[in-house]
């Protein structure tokens, strides 16, 4: 028997081209030129994610058969000395994506064919729109030209943000909740009705009388989904949205493990669960979500578009997860983050509207390594 490969380092990487780093996860082996690549999503806390990695989990990491995935996320589980909580979580997810991007360069197959069974020919993939503008009349405008560049690449489905209050509100733009039906409005006319619409409203309701007033009157715009309309932890809430409005909902962007979605699925109530594969515990933990998603009837259209590692990560997923309609893909030419545009090199392609299934191994992807450089001295101005 040949002597297993075992990791021999696990370095974090902070990277920034713009305001907040994220924490990249290169995992080394004691196979010469093998390592594996993962990221956290958490960047508001990029430096508790970077130390639970290097000095809590690495040491515990060392050393071991870098195929005993399931059992090497149990150790970090119970090592972190805190177990789930969203710093554990996002470390976790970096680690367990790089050990897949391991798994699958070691067998040479595309990391999907370690995660279960391909079961479609081509990926939906969704352009998640949101411009960046500080006013009302330059977003709607904005927001009408990107759909159009949208449905002009190809694209059959896009996701519009349109947040004008609560704490998420684009670019500080304050507007009664009949503006957002006013970009809806704009938007559908635009691209017809044979397009998927989607829309997220980022925690703008801060009542669900709120929400369930302004969502009935977005019926006649065939919405796929509403995202986040409420908290998260909000699952009574949720409930009663659920049960007042045939539009389905969407939620779970910020939960980490099985247990958390558990609880949104069984008290929420909602349609559509989201896990974010760099936050939910990687892609072990993603693939434990949707298989309860698929137990109790509900589809899963994942949180992911910060780099093009975690759009990797979402597209061998989704190749293996009926219930996945969409993901969230946002191309390169759609996007306004150097993250996301220049750090890998991915073969997340989209060709006549439909993403190919990725067939190199591992998660098939490259780290642009002069991207790398200029992205962490940016992150080091930042830390200093
Ligand atoms: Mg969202």
């Amino acid at each position: 028997m040949s002597k297993p490969i075992t990791i021999t380092k696990v370095r974090t990487i902070l990277t920034s081209p713009e305001r907040i780093p994220l924490v990249v996860v290169k995992i080394e082996t004691s196979e010469p030129g093998l390592y594996g690549l993962g990221c956290a999503t958490f960047t508001q806390r990029y430096l508790a994610v970077a130390t639970a990695i290097d000095e809590y989990l690495a040491p515990f990491l060392v050393g071991r058969d870098v195929s005993q995935i399931e059992d090497i996320w149990q150790t970090c589980m119970t090592s972190a000395y805190w177990r789930n909580g969203p710093i554990t979580n996002n470390a976790v997810s970096g680690i367990d994506m790089a050990l897949w991007d391991i798994a699958g360069k070691a067998a040479d197959k595309p990391v999907w064919q370690l995660l279960g069974e391909k079961s479609r020919d081509h990926l939906g993939a969704y352009a998640s729109l949101q411009p960046e503008v500080g006013s009302f009349d330059a977003y709607i405008t904005s927001m009408v030209k990107w759909a159009h560049s949208a449905k002009e690449m190809g694209f059959r489905a896009a996701k519009l943000e349109t947040t004008f209050s609560g704490p998420y509100a684009n670019m500080g733009i304050r507007e009664d909740d009949e503006k957002m039906t006013e970009v809806i409005r704009a938007v559908r006319n635009a691209v017809g009705p044979d397009f998927t619409l989607m829309v997220d409203v980022q925690y703008a309701f801060d009542s669900v009388d709120r929400a369930i007033k302004t969502i009935n009157t977005w019926q006649e715009f065939d919405l796929f989904f509403v995202e986040t309309p409420l908290w998260v932890d909000d699952l009574e809430g949720l409930s009663k949205l659920v049960a007042a409005t045939p539009i389905k909902i969407a939620s779970g962007e910020w939960l980490s493990t099985r247990y958390e979605f558990s609880d949104l699925i069984k008290y929420g109530n909602v349609g559509v669960v989201q896990p974010d594969i760099g936050r939910v515990g990687g892609l072990s933990e993603a693939r434990n979500v949707c298989n309860m998603a698929k137990a109790n009837n509900k589809i899963v259209v994942p949180h992911l578009w910060k780099t093009g590692i975690s759009v990797a990560a979402a597209a061998h997923l989704a190749t293996v997860t009926p219930h996945m309609p969409f993901f969230e893909f946002l191309p390169p030419d759609l996007c306004e983050s150097r993250l996301r545009k220049e750090l890998v090199v991915d073969e997340v392609t989209m060709v006549d509207g439909k993403v190919t299934i990725p067939q190199r191994s591992g998660l098939g992807i490259e780290l642009n390594r002069d991207a790398l450089e200029m992205f962490k001295d940016a992150a080091r101005k930042i830390r200093a």
